[in-house]
């Protein structure tokens, strides 16, 4: 019976970041742990990070992938929270330490010993392998459920995309109805924050490069649309909003943003530029301005954003794509070159050996 199940999936060896088929032994399932079937996952720009090995901490092989939603097909004897059956999902999060000031105030996302679902060590020693892979194993407390209402494919980006937006706007009081909030780039994130703003009753200006404004306001529901770069609109909308979401994972000049924002305005950074950004300070001065950062979001927040979601319909833009076709989805992803986000559909095209 101790003989370990074997899951499959597709792991990068190196920094060239190729992916390719790949088993392993599935962690075995403890008392507090939930096992799923990945049926679908999202491909976040981390994973394209990790597995270049931008920020110099792949551990290879990695397997990536941390935005899984699945089918739980065993439980241990102490989990409570969830049966047989069920649609789960899971985050970025495999571990953190649920005794730290962080853990007890529902921030597990900013544990100090916090162990990611892919590329990450538990502390007994078992390597975490993500949603890229046919089964994954994990403690019952990092995993969510999934509204019956909402379609699959859409939902997994919620786990990592939507989660990063919607605790950016609540810890910083900017979910609130009748604001007016600018967002800043318009691609996996960006329109996330759309739809979650628009469904808090917020007032939302999508800035961005041209070429998106119709899809901003049509599917998206944004009310106006500021081409980044075109100084009249720019201009025009000065000191009009109270806090703007950026969402942009590249150096840029934020002078121009700070100048959107009304007295006491906050600029949110979400995106996570390689290299630092030139921080204005006198613009700040000038109008009481913030800048401010979040990542990802505690567990409580992450069933709550799900509630949420369920209860207003809101699911991402997805492409979905079978399983080989990620390295494709991979190099189109460094491009610039997808509409919102990719979604492997795993359960559907992961081959077992
Ligand atoms: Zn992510
Ligand atoms: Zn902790």
């Amino acid at each position: 019976m101790d003989q370990r199940e074997k899951a499959f999936g597709w792991a990068a060896r190196d920094s060239s970041g190729l992916l390719s088929p790949f088993s392993f032994p599935l962690r075995a399932n403890g008392e507090e742990d939930i096992t799923l079937k990945v049926l679908y996952c999202g491909v976040c720009h981390t994973d394209l990070s990790t597995i270049k090995n931008e920020w110099g901490n792949a551990q290879y092989p990695v397997v990536p992938g941390h935005e899984i939603i699945g089918v739980v097909t065993d439980i241990g004897l102490k989990v409570s929270n969830f049966k047989v059956g069920d649609i789960a999902g899971i985050g970025y999060i495999a571990f953190s330490c649920l005794s730290c000031e962080n853990c007890s105030s529902n921030f597990e996302n900013y544990c100090p010993k916090l162990v990611p679902s892919f590329n990450g060590t538990l502390p007994d020693e078992t390597t975490t392998y993500g949603g890229f892979s046919n089964k994954i194993t994990i403690n019952e407390h990092f995993a969510v459920k999934v509204p019956e209402n909402l379609p699959l494919p859409g939902t997994a980006p919620l786990l990592c995309g939507g989660i990063t937006v919607y605790c950016a706007l609540k810890n910083y009081g900017l979910n609130r109805p009748g604001l007016h909030l600018g967002v800043v780039g318009l691609g996996g994130l960006g329109h996330l924050a759309v739809k979650f703003a628009k469904a808090l009753g917020i007032k939302v200006s999508v800035v961005s490069s041209g070429g998106k404004k119709e899809e901003a306001m049509k599917i998206l529901g944004a009310d106006s649309f500021l081409v980044r770069g075109n100084s009249e609109e720019i201009k025009a909308a000065q000191g009009t909003m109270d806090g703007i979401i950026d969402t942009v994972p590249a150096v840029h000049d934020i002078v121009p943003l700070i100048g959107l924002l009304k007295t006491h305005g906050k600029l949110l950074m979400v995106g996570s530029p390689n290299k630092p950004l030139e921080l204005p300070v006198y613009p700040l001065m000038s109008g009481g301005k913030s800048i401010g950062g979040s990542m990802i979001g505690g567990m409580k927040d992450m069933q709550e954003m799900l509630n949420f979601a369920g209860a207003h319909h809101i699911t991402a833009e997805v492409e979905v794509v079978p399983m080989d076709y990620v390295n494709t989805a991979m190099e189109r992803l460094e491009k610039g070159d997808v509409r919102y986000r990719f979604v492997i559909d795993v359960a559907k095209t992961i081959e077992a050996e």
